[in-house]
């Protein structure tokens, strides 16, 4: 049985005040016996905040939405994995969509960034996913996969099994568009395919792969119904507590 997790990805939302009440709620309103495992994906200044008041809290993990891909050193303004997993998160999103549109982040950067993390005991949540006009030409696959082959294929066996991954197709994300459950599949079970052509079937069977790209409490169920699709990374709907729990609970 692979893991099943469900990632909120805040972006650039929420001041201290608000994240901290946000991270509260989410707390407050878990029962402990959720479906799922949480993943709070918060900005660099809430992360020790919220790890601090999940610290202990079963099923509820604090992720990173970016690093750098320097270890340390005179680059300012950067935030390094060590830095990360100091505050006590155990996660990082890497190759987010906007990142790779809006900070020009490139395949190779990517998988120096996934190797960092990894060496810092950072489990990373890899984004992928495909833009409308790749969609529509119905070359979407080999799209996507190629993303998975540039950035993870140079990993060990034992490195790769330490991977999650998030299939979000950029025509859906933020856009109330959401891919159908057939879609997803579809997607998720390329990748799968994909995967153990490179890291064997056991290993691609045993990754997470999540489905990002508007789901919402009324679409998640159908989506996680999926037998490919093993949670989400959910961004509008993880800035309300209760859309973001029933999310989490959709199984
Ligand atoms: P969305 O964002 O749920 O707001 O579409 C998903 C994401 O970008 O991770």
């Amino acid at each position: 049985m692979r893991q099943k997790i469900v990632a909120g990805n805040w972006k650039m939302n929420n001041d201290l005040e608000a994240g901290k009440k946000l991270a509260l709620e989410v707390l407050e309103k878990a029962t402990g016996e959720e479906k799922a495992q949480i993943v709070l994906g918060t900005p660099y200044i809430h992360l020790t905040t919220v790890a601090t008041s999940v610290a202990g809290k079963k099923g509820i993990q604090i992720a990173a939405q970016n690093c750098s891909d320097k270890a340390s050193g005179a680059y300012t303004g950067e935030i390094s994995a060590s830095m990360i997993k100091s505050t006590g998160a155990n996660y990082v999103i890497l190759g987010h969509s906007e990142r790779r549109e809006y900070f020009y982040e490139s395949a190779a950067l990517l998988a120096s960034k996934v190797d960092i993390a990894l060496s810092n005991d950072l489990i990373p949540i890899f984004c992928c996913g495909e833009p409308l006009e790749i969609r529509e030409a119905g070359t979407m696959y080999d799209y996507v996969k190629q993303q998975l082959t540039e950035s993870l294929f140079h990993l060990s066996a034992d490195d790769f099994a330490k991977i999650t991954i998030a299939y979000e197709p950029i025509w859906a994300i933020g856009t109330g568009k959401t891919a159908s459950s057939e879609q997803a599949q579809e997607m998720h079970a390329e990748l799968r395919a994909h995967l153990a052509s490179k890291f064997g079937k056991a290993a691609a069977e045993a990754c997470p792969i999540l489905y990002g790209g508007s789901c919402k409490p009324d679409n998640a169920q159908e989506l996680f119904s999926q037998p490919d699709v093993d949670g989400g990374l959910i961004g509008g709907a993880s800035l309300k507590a209760d859309d973001f729990l029933a999310i989490v609970n959709a199984f």
